[in-house]
């Protein structure tokens, strides 16, 4: 189902993201994550941006009426490693008298951790695993949910159900892959079916 934002938001044309200090080790596929949805958004006229933001937003200010600046739209954490996890949540706030209508988002993800190989230690998977992760959590925040994932089937994209595994690469972390079917992210793609539901959604 898709959930609309609420009045303010929708008109800026923007969510703006918050990484707190839990997600010091994801700086780098997040930047890419919003940089890729922006390219994609910017060439495909999705009516949203995401913009990285420093304040910490206050998840109850705007369900509770203030109108009082409440910082971010989003709220971006982790809640530490995992292997064969490769799903985040991203949980929606409410305006209290207007509960279908979104005022502030959290993401939740846990850091996808893999096994490189006889003799070497675990280690996290690479930036590019990370960034479709942190993507994929993001077009949930703009309003999508799980009946909106791309169904099985050869026009995957990152907006898949759940993701099968890490194929990982033993030399380069940064050439780890995460896996739907036959195929492998990144690079980062959206299909029509999910651009039409983010620019219905924000229209
Ligand atoms: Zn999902």
């Amino acid at each position: 189902m898709l959930t609309r934002w609420c009045e303010r938001v929708r008109r800026s044309g923007e969510l703006t993201v918050f990484a707190d200090a839990s997600a010091v080790g994801w700086s780098d596929a997040l930047r890419r994550a919003r940089h890729v949805f922006n390219a994609i958004s910017w060439s495909a006229k999705l009516g949203v941006r995401l913009i990285h933001s420093t304040e910490a937003p206050d998840l109850d200010a705007e369900a509770r009426g203030d109108s009082a600046h409440s910082g971010a739209d989003v709220h971006f954490c982790i809640s530490g490693v995992a292997f064969n996890t490769l799903e985040g949540r991203t949980r929606y706030r409410a305006n209290t008298d207007a509960p279908e209508i979104m005022v502030k988002a959290k993401i939740t993800l846990p850091t996808p951790m893999v096994s490189a190989g006889t003799g070497i230690s675990d280690r996290e998977a690479g930036d590019g695993v990370k960034m479709v992760l942190a993507l994929h959590e993001l077009i949930h925040a703009c309003g999508l949910g799980n009946r909106e994932h791309t169904p099985l089937g050869g026009d995957a994209d990152v907006f898949c159900g759940v993701f099968d595994s890490i194929k990982v690469n033993s030399i380069f972390r940064e050439d780890d892959t995460i896996v739907k079917g036959k195929i492998e992210f990144p690079p980062a793609t959206l299909n029509l079916r999910t651009l039409n539901f983010i620019r219905t959604n924000w229209r």
